[in-house]
């Protein structure tokens, strides 16, 4: 087996191949977006730590510290993107939780 393989070949190959990278990168990502589901505030951790969808709507006597800029979308364990209206969250792996939500572990994105 003495098979030569030409420069052009070699290099459209290289081509394909780095061309195939980020598509697969996209197909995972969108995979592992599908296999989410939205957080349920009545699961009983999301209770346990104060989860809502609508951070209007934090009980204010319980929580002290809880204000109007606290949601999602803008705390460090948030997944999403600028625009996105749910995405994932560290705390709750397995879910999505919607930009406006808001939970006890609420800490600020930097930058935000
Ligand atoms: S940890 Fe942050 S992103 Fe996750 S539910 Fe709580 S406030 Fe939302």
């Amino acid at each position: 087996m003495d098979k030569k393989f030409s420069r052009r070949a070699i290099v459209k190959g290289g081509l394909m191949a780095g061309a195939m990278i980020p598509a697969l990168g996209l197909m995972t990502e969108a995979a592992r977006a599908a296999d989410l589901t939205p957080l349920d505030p009545n699961d009983p951790v999301a209770k346990s730590l104060g989860f809502v969808n609508d951070s209007s709507k934090v009980d204010a006597a319980a929580n002290p510290t809880h204000n109007a800029t606290q949601k999602c979308g803008t705390c460090a364990q948030f997944g999403g993107k600028p625009g996105d209206a749910r995405g994932p969250c560290n705390v709750f792996v397995g879910h999505t939780v919607p930009m406006g939500g808001w939970c006890k572990v609420w800490a600020k994105k930097p930058g935000t």
